[in-house]
């Protein structure tokens, strides 16, 4: 009986985890590349006069030929936060939803002087934890440092993939 009982509660403990997740990440994730910089910027580089004092502080991923405001959420939140984020190459995945312009960022990527490809987040060094938003550390509530880490993209995402279904 406890045996079942654990199965059960483990089954709606899974289920209840999976429509959370699901809620973040059933739209497509795609990758987008560019860099982050000040809406105000990108505008003045293009001959676009808007009053700045509205603008002010926030953030689009400027690609190739777009630019993509960024939503400031769990993650997207440290392009406005942290100016080290922004005007440098960035690999971001990340989902748009249906109707709106936001970039829903999920993992950030940058680039080291030496041109190797880092997944970016914070890390605090007393607690070992990771964190997404640049302020004190949750747990200890000392300062957090920005942690580069060499890695390549998921999988999914790596050009020059082979053709070929994906097995499992
Ligand atoms: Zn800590």
């Amino acid at each position: 009986m406890r045996g079942w009982t654990t199965v059960v509660v483990g089954l709606a403990i899974a289920f209840s985890f999976s429509i959370l997740a699901t809620d973040q990440v059933a739209l497509p994730k795609k990758l987008y590349r560019g860099k982050v910089v000040l809406v105000t910027e990108a505008l003045k580089r293009r001959g676009v006069k808007a009053s700045t004092e509205e603008l002010k502080n926030q953030v689009v991923l400027e690609t190739e030929n777009e630019l993509i405001p960024i939503l400031p959420d769990w993650r997207g939140r440290a392009f406005f936060q942290d100016e080290r984020l922004r005007d440098r190459d960035v690999e971001l995945i990340g989902f748009i939803r249906p109707g709106l312009p936001y970039l829903s960022v999920l993992s950030v990527y940058t680039f080291d002087d030496e041109g190797h490809r880092t997944y970016t987040d914070y890390w605090c060094d007393v607690c070992s934890i990771p964190m997404y938003e640049l302020k004190p550390c949750d747990c200890c509530q000392e300062e957090i440092r920005l942690r580069f880490e060499r890695q390549e993209l998921p999988k999914e995402f790596r050009e020059n993939k082979k053709a070929t279904p994906i097995s499992k």
